[in-house]
C-alpha cells in the first residue's frame, strides 16, 4: 500500500527546454506582433480565385469585421457560428470576433440541419456566417430565433452579404481592451472520450500558449518562416487545421494558400503555382497521394515538410509515402481537441532538427507535462509501458461548456487531461499511439461519436435498442457499425436502417454495417460494453 502512494510520478518532457510564452494579451495581438516586418507580404491567398491579401490587409478586414459583427450585435461573451468550408472570410470573421471578445464555434457545412441546429443551440451561437451550400439548412432555423445570417459568397434573401459586413470602419484597438487571455475565443465541438459532442472552451491564453509551443523560441519544435508557403486544405473548423495551419502560419509570417476541398490534380496545380512549402496532411490524403500514379516526386518538389495528424499513420505507410518526396521531411504531430489540440509534434520539424523514427507521433510539446498512466490503477508508468496518456500545461481546454461533469471526469483535480489514448514514450521520448480507450470512431480523421448514432438509431420506431462500435478499414481508417435489436415482429432490414441514418446525418457519420442482436451487453449501471462488441467483431462472430 504504501509502495504504491510513494511511487514517484513519471513526467515525461520536451527534448526542447521551455520558453517565455507571452500569453497574458489577446490572441489577435500575439498573431500579428510582427506586423511591422511582415506587413506587406502575402498572407491569405485564395486556391481558388487567386485573389491575395498582406498581412497589413488581413488584419485591417479583420477589424472592419469585427466593426460590422458588432453592428450586428455581437459582444463579449457571444457566440458566432462559422458554418464555412476553408475560404479567406473564415479567418476574417473567427479573428474580427476574437477582437469584440466573442468566441467562435465551427461547424462543418456538410452536416445536416438537425446537426446544425443542435450545435448553434448548444453553443448559444447569436450570429451565423455561411455560405451558399449551407444557407438552406439554417435560414428558417435563425428566422425563428432572430439569429443574423450573413453569407461569404452572393447576395441572399433575409441574410447579410459579407462584403457589406466589412464594407465599414475598422474597429479602433482601444476598444479591444476588456478582453481577458481567459476568455474563451474557439468553441469547436468534441466528443472526447465518451457521449454526444460538447463545447470546448478554447481561450486566449491556451491558443497562444499551443502556438507558442510550436512555432516559437529560438529553435521552435515547428519551424514556420516567412519564406514558407503553407498549404491549408485541411478543413479550418477542425481546431487542428485552426491552430497548427491558420494561427500559427499568422503567428510566423508565414503565406497561406486556402483550397476548399480535397482535388489531386487541383492540389498538384496549387503546389506548383505557389510554391507551396509545407503540406498538412491527414492520413487518408497521405494514403493517396502515396497511391497516386498522377502525382510525381517532380509535382511536389518545392514541399519541404508534410505534417500528418489525427489519426494513426503506421510506418508502412510513411515510408511508401517518403518514397515518392524524397526531399522533404514527413512527420506527425498528435492532437485532441480539448488538448489545446497539439500534445506532440515530430522533431525532425525542428529548426534545429532531431532525429525520429518513422510511425510516432511525435515528442511532446514544450512548457507541458506528459505521463502514462495504468488505466486501471492510475499509477504512472515509466518508459515503454503502454498505458493512458495524459497531458497538462496551459495549453489545454478551459473545459466543457456547461458540462462541468464531463470536465471533471476528463481533467483530473491536479490539472492532467486525460485523453483515452493508449500509448508509450520510448527511450528517445518518441511517442507511440497504439489503441484507443475512448468510444468515438475516427472516419478519414472526423469523429463520430457513438452516443450521437445510439440515440438516433433508437429513435426508430422498430428499433428497440442499439449499439454502435468502430470497425477497422483499409480506406478511412475506421468506420461505425451499428449492432440493432428490433422490436418484437419487425422485419426492418440492413439497408432500411442504414438509409434512415443517412438521411439525417453528414457522410462520414453513416452506418457501414448493421448487425441484429438480440441483446446489448452492458454493465449493471447500463453502459455499452464497446469492448465486448468489438471483441464480437474481432472474433467474426457478430451477433
Ligand atoms: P480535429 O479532428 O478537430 O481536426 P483533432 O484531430 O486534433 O482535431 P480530435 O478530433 O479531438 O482532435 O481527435 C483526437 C484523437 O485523434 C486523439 O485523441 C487520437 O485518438 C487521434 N489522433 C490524433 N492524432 C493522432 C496521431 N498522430 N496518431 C494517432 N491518433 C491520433
Ligand atoms: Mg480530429
Amino acid at each position: 500500500e504504501e509502495s504504491v502512494a510513494a511511487a514517484p510520478e513519471v513526467v515525461f518532457r520536451s527534448r526542447l527546454p521551455d520558453i517565455e510564452i507571452p500569453n497574458e494579451q489577446t490572441l489577435q495581438s500575439y498573431c500579428f506582433a510582427k506586423m511591422s516586418e511582415v506587413g506587406s507580404r502575402p498572407c491569405i491567398i485564395d486556391g481558388q480565385t487567386g485573389a491575395s491579401y498582406t498581412y497589413a490587409e488581413v488584419e485591417s478586414l479583420s477589424r472592419k469585421a469585427a466593426a460590422g459583427l458588432r453592428r450586428m450585435g455581437v459582444g463579449k461573451g457571444d457566440v458566432v457560428m462559422n458554418l464555412l468550408r476553408n475560404c479567406p472570410e473564415f479567418a476574417f470573421s473567427f479573428l474580427g470576433a476574437a477582437r469584440l471578445g466573442a468566441a467562435t464555434t465551427t461547424a462543418n457545412p456538410f452536416y445536416t440541419p438537425h446537426e446544425i441546429h443542435r450545435q448553434a443551440d448548444a453553443a448559444g451561437a447569436m450570429l451565423i456566417v455561411t455560405e451558399a451550400c449551407a444557407v438552406d439548412k439554417v435560414l428558417e432555423y435563425a428566422a425563428g430565433k432572430g439569429l443574423p445570417v450573413v453569407t461569404v459568397d452572393g447576395k441572399r434573401d433575409g441574410c447579410v452579404e459579407f462584403s457589406e459586413l466589412i464594407a465599414g470602419e475598422e474597429l479602433p484597438e482601444a476598444e479591444e481592451a476588456g478582453i481577458h487571455p481567459d476568455d474563451v475565443v474557439a468553441l469547436p465541438y468534441s466528443s472526447g472520450t465518451t457521449g454526444l459532442p460538447k463545447g470546448v472552451m478554447l481561450t486566449h491564453r491556451s491558443l497562444i500558449t499551443s502556438v507558442a509551443q510550436q512555432v516559437d523560441g529560438e529553435n521552435p519544435n515547428l519551424y514556420f518562416s516567412k519564406e514558407d508557403v503553407l498549404l491549408c486544405l485541411l478543413p479550418l473548423f477542425h481546431i487542428y487545421s485552426l491552430n497548427s495551419v491558420l494561427l500559427a502560419g499568422l503567428r510566423a509570417g508565414s503565406a497561406m494558400v486556402i483550397m476548399r476541398k480535397f482535388d489531386i490534380g487541383a492540389l498538384v496545380e496549387l503546389v506548383r503555382a505557389h510554391g507551396i512549402t509545407i503540406a498538412p496532411f491527414v492520413p487518408p490524403i497521405v494514403v493517396e497521394i502515396a497511391k497516386s500514379p498522377q502525382v510525381t516526386a517532380g509535382d511536389l518538389a518545392s514541399i519541404r515538410m508534410v505534417m500528418s495528424g489525427a489519426a494513426p499513420m503506421g510506418k508502412e505507410l510513411q515510408d511508401a509515402f517518403m518514397a515518392k518526396i524524397p526531399n522533404a521531411v514527413l512527420g506527425q504531430g498528435y492532437g485532441m481537441t480539448e488538448a489545446g489540440p497539439v500534445l506532440a509534434m515530430c522533431l525532425a520539424f525542428a529548426k534545429e532538427p532531431f532525429k525520429v523514427k518513422s510511425g510516432s507521433c511525435g515528442t511532446v510539446v514544450r512548457n507541458a507535462a506528459l505521463k502514462i498512466v495504468d488505466p486501471d490503477t492510475g499509477a504512472s508508468l515509466g518508459r515503454n509501458q503502454p498505458g493512458e496518456i495524459c497531458i497538462r500545461g496551459e495549453q489545454i481546454m478551459k473545459g466543457y461548456l456547461n458540462d462541468p461533469e464531463s470536465t471533471k471526469n476528463t481533467i483530473d483535480k491536479d490539472g492532467w487531461l486525460h485523453t483515452g489514448d493508449i500509448g508509450l514514450v520510448d527511450d528517445d521520448d518518441e511517442i507511440f499511439i497504439v489503441d484507443r480507450l475512448k468510444e468515438i470512431i475516427k472516419y478519414k480523421g472526423f469523429q463520430v461519436a457513438p452516443a450521437e448514432l445510439e440515440a438516433l438509431l433508437i429513435t426508430h420506431p422498430e428499433i428497440k435498442d442499439a449499439a454502435v462500435v468502430s470497425l477497422k478499414d483499409d480506406l478511412a481508417g475506421e468506420v461505425p457499425v451499428a449492432f440493432v435489436m428490433r422490436i418484437e415482429g419487425s422485419e426492418i432490414t440492413e439497408d432500411d436502417i442504414k438509409k434512415f441514418v443517412a438521411k439525417e446525418v453528414v457522410f462520414y457519420k453513416r452506418i457501414h454495417k448493421v448487425f441484429f442482436t438480440d441483446s446489448i451487453p452492458k454493465n449493471p449501471s447500463g453502459k455499452i460494453l464497446r469492448k465486448d462488441l468489438r471483441a464480437r467483431l474481432a472474433a467474426g462472430i457478430p451477433s
